[in-house]
């Protein structure tokens, strides 16, 4: 058995990055669902307001792990802070300056 090594920040990047986008994916699939069903006539059944809520919750929890959760291996400085998009990630720690692109 390899030893478990703590996720690097580009990997649960990727973990996040794919849970924001699938979850941007399930809420606009249900969107345009619950769109067609009003240009029916029909009432949006309640089952597609739960998945739709399910998908911006999945948006929500994969931004919230990404702020919380993107740390600077070698400080535990947040790569997040001031307002930045998690879709990529800094080459160098904003606070101790160290090589991020070369730790996991
Ligand atoms: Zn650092």
């Amino acid at each position: 058995m390899q030893k478990k090594a703590p996720m690097g920040p580009h990997k649960l990047l990727k973990i996040c990055n794919g849970f924001f986008f699938g979850g941007l994916g399930l809420t606009a699939v249900i969107y345009l669902i619950g769109e067609s069903y009003q240009w029916r006539g029909n009432d949006v059944s309640v089952f597609l307001w739960i998945a739709a809520g399910v998908g911006i919750l999945i948006m929500a929890g994969s931004l919230l792990t990404a702020f919380s959760k993107l740390r600077c291996p070698y400080c535990g400085a947040s790569l997040m802070a001031g307002g930045r998009v998690p879709t990529d990630l800094p080459h160098f720690c904003p606070d101790c300056g160290k090589d991020l692109d070369n730790c996991g």
